[in-house]
């Protein structure tokens, strides 16, 4: 385990096999008979398995990082204050938000700097109603990777529902509605260097140490929460069973990146732990306790690093474990 002292964190990825029963957390819409059509992946050798995005996966993890945030007071902007999924691109048209530059944003929302933005550029129009506008963006600090079915691994059952019309008349709909169950492989990446800086640019813009502690422990908290406790579709009436969990937490504690390895690999954690050194702590889990233990751990002792060429400038937090 991690010990009393703190240990910077560049890089760490969560690569995990989760356990869902009777979910419908991802779908692929629907074929006009009000079925819903279950994701499906093929992989590399053609067989065809049940997936949940990643799209959604993120989602959530943003929506909840934003409770988090604001729960100790890290703020946002308004856009991720009213929870508009667009971020910083909905800033454009606000009066305040005319001179929008990538510091104010990540200065000022943690959100936008942690899920990243996008705000298009524009050409000034030539009856002079409109001005030029920069192209400003920053790439998601954290990402997801589809989940996955382990192969042979993966059920679906047909469940009938009815839904009464709006009158009598109307009568009773028919619906088929497919709930599936399965042991998933996902991998998660959280790039932590990356908070507060310009990742374009490489450059450090919130340069106050506390702020990005408190914005990396937010992360962290949301990370471990979104594991524990499904989020998706359909969870209103087929909240998944959790059943099972079990992985291995990778850091990288210099530049450079946490390696990743899919869970569909039946050795995957043993092959994770073999890269551990100097460079790269590896925390293996197989319960849903030892997960939650290494991620409180994680939350208490470990710290973003900083991008290098900001490491003697800004502060004293050296890229190697300190005491
Ligand atoms: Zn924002």
């Amino acid at each position: 385990m991690i010990s009393n002292n703190l240990w910077v964190c560049y890089e760490m990825s969560i690569n995990f096999r989760v356990e869902w029963q009777a979910h419908s957390l991802s779908n692929a819409g629907s074929n006009g008979s009000n079925r819903l059509l279950p994701r499906r992946q093929l992989l590399a050798d053609g067989t065809e398995t049940d997936a949940c995005s990643g799209n959604i996966a993120k989602h959530h993890h943003a929506v909840l990082l934003a409770e988090h945030f604001e729960a100790v007071s890290i703020p946002l902007c308004p856009a991720c204050r009213n929870r508009d999924g667009r971020r910083a691109a909905a800033l454009i048209n606000l009066t305040d938000y005319k001179e929008l530059t990538i510091e104010r944003i990540l200065k000022e929302c943690g959100l936008c700097d942690a899920h990243g933005f996008l705000v298009t550029s524009k050409n000034a129009a030539s009856d002079g109603s409109t001005e030029t506008r920069q192209r400003l963006s920053k790439h998601s600090l954290v990402e997801f990777s589809y989940a996955l079915a382990l192969p042979g691994h993966h059920t679906e059952t047909t469940q009938i529902a009815t839904r009464n019309g709006s009158s009598k008349e109307d009568g009773q709909m028919i619906m088929k509605m497919p709930s599936r169950s399965g042991q998933y492989s996902r991998c998660v990446r959280y790039r932590s260097v990356g908070i507060g800086v310009d990742t374009d640019k490489w450059k450090l813009v919130v340069n106050d140490e506390e702020k990005r502690i408190l914005r990396h422990q937010a992360i962290l908290r949301t990370l471990m929460d979104s594991v524990l406790s499904p989020e998706g579709a359909l969870t209103a009436t087929m909240l998944p069973h959790l059943t099972g969990l079990n992985g291995a937490i990778v850091i990288r504690t210099t530049p450079g990146r946490a390696a990743i390895y899919s869970a569909l690999e039946p050795d995957f954690i043993t092959l994770l732990v073999s890269l551990e050194d100097d460079t790269c702590r590896v925390f293996p889990f197989t319960t849903i306790t030892e997960f939650s233990n290494a991620m409180k751990e994680l939350i208490k002792h470990s710290i973003p690093a900083l991008p290098s060429q900001n490491h003697l400038g800004a502060n004293k937090v050296s890229p190697t474990k300190i005491d």
